[in-house]
């Protein structure tokens, strides 16, 4: 865990190091079909981290995370919290856009996902929140998607630190299903509640918790029932 005298000045320093290494090295078959590295960007010390799936064509263009239809709505939804996306930090699982928007084969997660430790590791935020199936199952470690898992803390611990994961849908599945994004803006105007949490401490009561709490069907207590999700073109993308 960084000192907490560390000035953003020197966690930027740290992200640029890192964000220098992963762009010159060519750790999968993306490095190859890219037109940009996304690293990801905003504040190097931010208490909310967002982590999405993989670029897409808007992102692979500009270089940054999320510029596109969802990003819109992914701002969107941080200002009905009173945030601008310059106040927190927005990764993605993968740096490089896999061709055609397809599903991140096992093989690029594995290359690209110790990169995204280094990176919430260095930011050190109290709450990641993780957007779709993809980035949620890689952060809980666990196989259960997000139609299970959404708008519902997990302690879990990430490096040296414990964070609480936050999952919600993926703001590009929730634009293509109403119900669904229904769910999203109610799981978000929670968020403000997560990040007063304070900061989980056992390790323990992680991964196994979690699971204990998504296999019952009840939702907890203040959180909305889940969304059941229609098969349509989100689901085919794999977003949830
Ligand atoms: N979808 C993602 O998962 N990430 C982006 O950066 C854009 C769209």
């Amino acid at each position: 865990m960084p000192p907490a005298t560390e000035s953003s000045a020197e966690l930027s320093e740290r992200l640029d190091a890192l964000r220098r290494e992963v762009e010159q090295s060519p750790c999968c078959q993306l490095f190859g079909s890219r037109t940009r590295f996304v690293f990801g960007e905003g504040d190097p010390g931010a208490d909310l981290m967002f982590v999405g799936e993989a670029p897409g064509y808007h992102e692979d263009q500009q270089g940054r995370p999320f510029v596109g239809a969802a990003g819109k709505l992914l701002e969107e939804l941080l200002a009905s919290i009173g945030l601008r996306r310059e106040q927190v930090y927005i990764a993605n699982v993968l740096k490089c856009r896999p061709p055609n928007n397809r599903d991140p084969l096992p093989a690029e997660v594995a290359a690209c996902e110790p990169y995204l430790w280094k990176q919430i590791e260095i930011i050190a935020p109290r709450v990641v929140c993780s957007l779709g199936n993809h980035a949620t199952k890689l952060l809980s470690g666990m196989p259960l998607g997000i139609t299970k898992v959404h708008g519902r803390p997990q302690a879990v611990r990430i490096g040296s630190r414990m964070v609480h994961l936050y999952p919600i849908f993926h703001p590009a599945a929730a634009l293509y299903t109403p119900a669904m994004m229904t769910t999203l803006r109610e799981d978000v105007r929670r968020l403000p509640e997560v990040l007063a949490l304070p900061l989980p401490e056992a390790a323990e009561e992680t991964v196994q918790d979690a699971l204990a709490l998504t296999d019952d069907a009840s939702p907890s207590p203040g959180t909305s029932a889940e969304t059941p999700a229609a098969a349509g073109p989100a689901e085919q993308l794999g977003l949830f």
